[in-house]
């Protein structure tokens, strides 16, 4: 049993309690009686504080040379290394999932504090020639000011870390609001950001509720930037109200990403690629495989193949060795999933395994849900169009490539995708023809390592990216200057 966390605000370098006093609590989803963490239901009053000192940090912030900024973020890394297996622990307990994969969310952290830190020492502009003579033409990246960052549960530490490392670097300053269901992560996370010395109102953190805290935030006047990640839904109105008050805003959104598997693929590569891509993460990663779409000369083979696996996965709470599927996050993300099992079964899909509510032993203590396996399930059916976020995967059956890569980007969505075949015509026209932000050619629909740019197309992004480069693009503004002599 861990001792309970009690979280706080972190504003002006200080960790205060919220203006209301009312608190709220995160448990453990592998145990529900279990209480992981207290933390403040804040009020706009804190937004407005937080704003207010990030806004006055901001004007010395964006002066500090990017090097030096840059070895704060640096020092960050070398802290996350530290106290990787702390946090792992943390979030496996917190957030539900396995501690392998626990560990990966913290490595993700540390690879963005280190790649980030470098890019201190490059953000490049341009020089070209001028058409005009004794000028000199060039670009320079300026900061933008106050950024919020939105965040969800399912990677609560490298979530923050890709949107909050650049930004820093780049010269603004952030206020993090985390998700409720893993208010301990993020500030463990803080705290780290904290101990590597960043001078008050760089980094900020307010919990609560997201139509509070995060509403507040995207409306605020003083916020010039929002960075979120999340479902659709809530994008769709973070999108809305930065457009009407001016906001520069990121979107990472929802998926339903697919996996082609066509008959002349290696089929065990195939299928490591298919139980991880679905079950992974208990299939709530915005990159899960939830469509696997399978040529009809493999497909009865690959189907048992795909079911004597899925037999075999363990259940269990993260933090127990031998787990290899945790639990649900919430009880209304559970109820959602099981949901979807009578929409699945209305619709003509058939339940090959799972499809309910695990009610065996320890796992009535906690949300888990049988991994489960749809067959017969066609396109235009609800469990193959819609983001379930469960670990729940939709086989369609196909006849040939074309109708593979048609109904593969047959969605609203356009985030991971992948195809396995042996055949090299195939994999480049799939590279091309793919409406995605992501394809992987003989590998499962994972994210991307922090070099790469990461985010989606269609109701998945709004054309930023995170990680690599791009990320600067987001949290920079060009300016072109000019100097005649
Ligand atoms: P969510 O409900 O949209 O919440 C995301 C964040 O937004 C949370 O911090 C939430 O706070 C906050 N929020 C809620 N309502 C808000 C509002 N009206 N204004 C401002 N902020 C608000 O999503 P989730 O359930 O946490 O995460 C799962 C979703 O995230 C899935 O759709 C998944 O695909 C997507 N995701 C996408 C990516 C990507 O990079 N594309 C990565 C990971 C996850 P509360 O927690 O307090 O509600």
């Amino acid at each position: 049993m861990m001792t309970l966390l009690t979280c706080r605000n972190y504003i002006n370098g200080q960790w205060v309690d919220a203006t209301t006093g009312n608190i709220l609590e995160s448990y453990n989803p592998a145990l529900v009686s279990e209480v992981v963490a207290t933390f403040p239901r804040s009020h706009t009053e804190d937004v407005d504080k937080a704003v207010a000192t990030a806004r006055q940090a901001y004007s010395s912030w964006r002066k500090v040379p990017a090097p030096a900024r840059a070895e704060y973020i640096f020092r960050v890394g070398e802290l996350l290394l530290q106290h990787k297996e702390e946090l792992a622990q943390l979030i496996s307990r917190e957030m539900g999932k396995p501690l392998t994969e626990a560990r990966g969310d913290v490595q993700e952290g540390i690879d963005c504090a280190f790649y980030s830190a470098g890019e201190g020492r490059r953000l490049f502009g341009l020089t070209t020639p001028s058409e005009m003579p004794n000028k000199f033409a060039m670009t320079v990246r300026m900061p933008i000011g106050v950024c919020a960052l939105i965040t969800p549960w399912n990677f609560p530490v490298a979530i923050p870390c890709w949107k909050a490392m650049p930004a820093l670097v780049c010269g603004n300053t952030v206020i993090l609001k985390p998700a409720e269901d893993t208010p301990g992560c993020a500030t463990k996370l803080v705290e780290i950001f904290a101990a590597a010395g960043l001078p008050p109102g760089v980094i900020n953190l307010v919990h609560g509720v997201g139509e509070e805290v995060g509403k507040a935030l995207v409306e605020h006047p003083n916020v010039d930037l929002v960075s979120f990640t999340g479902s659709s839904e809530t994008g769709a109105f973070v999108g809305a109200t930065c457009g009407r008050t001016h906001k520069r805003v990121c979107l990472e959104m929802g998926g339903k990403n697919a996996q082609v598997v066509m008959e002349d693929a290696d089929l065990g590569l195939a299928l490591d690629g298919a139980v991880w891509g679905a079950f992974g993460t208990t299939g709530q990663r915005c990159t899960a495989t939830s469509r696997l779409i399978l040529h009809r000369d493999i497909k009865e083979e690959f189907t048992a193949m795909l079911y004597e696996r899925t037999s075999k996965l363990r259940l269990g709470a993260g933090y127990d060795q031998d787990t290899e599927i945790g639990p649900i996050i919430n009880q209304r993300q559970l109820q959602r999933v099981n949901e979807y099992m009578k929409i699945a079964r209305e619709e003509g899909a058939k339940i090959l395994i799972g499809g309910e509510i695990a009610s065996e032993g320890q796992l009535k203590e906690g949300n888990f849900f049988l991994p489960t396996i749809l067959d017969k399930v066609t396109p235009d059916m609800r469990v193959a169009r819609e983001e379930i976020f469960g670990p729940v995967v939709a086989l369609i059956e196909v006849n040939s490539f074309e109708e593979a890569i048609a109904i593969l980007n047959n969605t609203n969505y356009g985030l991971s995708s992948s195809i396995y075949t042996h055949d090299i015509n195939r994999a480049f026209t799939a590279m091309r023809d793919i409406e995605a932000g992501i394809t992987y050619i003989n590998g499962p629909t994972i994210g991307a390592e922090v070099h790469l740019p990461f985010g989606g197309v269609k109701q998945t992004g709004n054309g930023h990216r995170e990680a690599g480069t791009t990320a600067l693009d987001v949290f920079t503004e060009w300016k072109s200057v000019y100097v005649d002599f």
